[in-house]
């Protein structure tokens, strides 16, 4: 029988908190009695929480952590082909596959996601122009339905059904299983180069060329500096090195308490960039990293979601298309440093197309994902943002999202009215429910 407990969940940014019902299956065959219990309503998959928002919560209903469903089950070298449990996390396909010399087509900037909410939330990562996000990989998975079935899905028999549950956030189903892709020729090491960028317009010139040349690039920005400053910030690019060595296991700190809200303040923020920015000689600057140190540089430092203090953070990431990225960024930035409220992590990266799912996030173009304390006056600033996101034909990512409006999430993706026909559907009674889907007025919320 599945064992139901009370506990309290948080998204990564701990700004929404939920009471749920949860379980944690040890085997897929627990996933059909969890959703064979219709006695509590709604549920929704939960993977490593690494979502920000509430993507993974259902408040007063039922959530299924998917964490200890988490095994390989197959793998052909000759094609790349992985087959997984969903809760088979980043780290866990490096570890494995990255040695022999294959490696996730995309993966997200943190190793603790899990390959069901990567698949979910279609994610991409730096290096998106080249070989695209998660989805683009994924030959077929298994999905938990709500009347019980499983279903095996593809993108040739089951189109619909496919698109809707890549970057579906969940709502469609609970994925048991995922076949997909890895890429070959990965190596362990990267060489990586690191330049300064003057502002915005050097930014959006840089990326120009780099984005078909390298393989990886992202780019932080110093989100406080204004003037003719708006925009500077630190290229990185990168490419595979060989080595004859293994990198040395990463010996991460842990952050042991909620640091006080006012740690964080636009001075120690002002300070912080102004150094990080000069930390890359003016010249440049070109290192060997270990590829997870170069992906997942936030995963050295565990629980980092507590520096933002007890009332948590917003992320905010939308992408602009490339035709009006550049007086979009400049407004966003603007907007952003007139606020004054403090963001010192900031990421500038670009996409390049659109992905597989109705919900699918990228499209080609620009995106900039930034935190915020959950201060006075972050309510505010994103409503700002995601207005000035709208108008410039963008779009805000779901799985970093916390706040968007119903309007705003019905302007940005123009598939919904599709991903609602599968719905209706797949589930007419409206059993897969999320805190967010009941935000952005999916499946009939009121
Ligand atoms: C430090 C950090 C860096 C990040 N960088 C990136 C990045 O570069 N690119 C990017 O795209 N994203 C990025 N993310 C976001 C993250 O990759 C996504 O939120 C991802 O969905 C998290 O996976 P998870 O396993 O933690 O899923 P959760 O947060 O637990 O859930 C996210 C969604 O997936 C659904 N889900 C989970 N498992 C299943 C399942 N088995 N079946 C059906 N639905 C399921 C949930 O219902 C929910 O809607 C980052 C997050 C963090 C914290």
């Amino acid at each position: 029988m599945t064992r139901w407990k009370k506990m309290t969940l948080t998204g990564w940014g701990r700004s929404h908190v939920a009471s749920v019902e949860a379980a944690r299956p040890e085997r897929p065959r627990d996933l059909d009695e969890a959703m064979a219990d219709t006695a509590s309503g709604t549920l929704i998959a939960h993977g490593a929480g690494r979502a920000y928002g509430d993507s993974a919560l259902n408040t007063n209903g039922r959530v299924v952590l998917t964490e200890r469903l988490d095994r390989v089950l197959g793998f052909d070298a000759a094609t790349g082909l992985v087959i997984c449990e969903p809760g088979v996390t980043f780290a866990n396909l490096m570890e494995i596959f990255l040695p022999r010399g294959f490696m996730p087509a995309a993966s997200p900037g943190t190793s603790f996601a899990t390959v069901g909410g990567a698949l979910a939330a279609d994610v991409h990562g730096k290096n998106h122009d080249r070989h695209g996000g998660f989805g683009d990989h994924v030959e077929w998975f298994d999905l938990l339905l709500a009347d019980g079935t499983t279903r095996r899905v593809d993108a040739q028999n089951d189109a619909e059904l496919f698109a809707a549950t890549i970057g579906g956030m969940g709502l469609t189903g609970i994925v048991r299983a995922v076949a997909f892709r890895l890429l070959p020729n990965a190596s362990p090491w990267v060489r990586v180069k690191e330049r300064r960028i003057r502002d915005l317009d050097e930014y959006i010139e840089a990326f120009a060329t780099i984005r078909d040349r390298s393989t990886f690039s992202v780019g932080w920005i110093d989100a406080v500096a204004t003037g003719a400053a708006l925009g500077r910030g630190i290229l990185e690019t990168a490419e595979f090195e060989a080595h004859d060595t293994l990198p040395k296991p990463r010996n991460p700190h842990r952050v042991p308490f909620d640091f006080p809200g006012f740690a964080l303040n636009h001075f120690t923020v002002k300070a912080f960039n102004a150094q990080h920015y000069r930390r890359v000689p003016q010249t440049g600057r070109e290192r060997r990293k270990s590829f997870a140190e170069f992906l997942y540089p936030l995963d050295a430092l565990h629980g980092w979601n507590r520096i933002y203090g007890k009332r948590g953070f917003y992320q905010f990431q939308c992408v602009l298309p490339d035709a009006g990225a550049r007086a979009g960024l400049r407004r966003l930035l603007e907007a952003i440093s007139e606020a004054g409220n403090p963001s010192f992590l900031a990421v500038l990266k670009t996409l390049g197309r659109s992905g597989r799912g109705h919900l699918s996030f990228p499209m080609r173009g620009f995106t900039l994902a930034l935190d915020f304390p959950r201060i006075n006056g972050a309510d505010g600033l994103l409503r700002r943002l995601e207005a000035i996101t709208l108008d410039h034909q963008g779009r805000i990512y779901l799985a970093k999202d916390s706040l968007l409006t119903r309007e705003g999430f019905r302007a940005m993706y123009p598939l919904l009215p599709r991903f609602e026909r599968v719905l209706a559907k797949v589930d007419p009674a409206s059993r897969l429910m999320s805190d967010q889907a009941r935000r952005l007025g999916l499946k009939g919320a009121p």
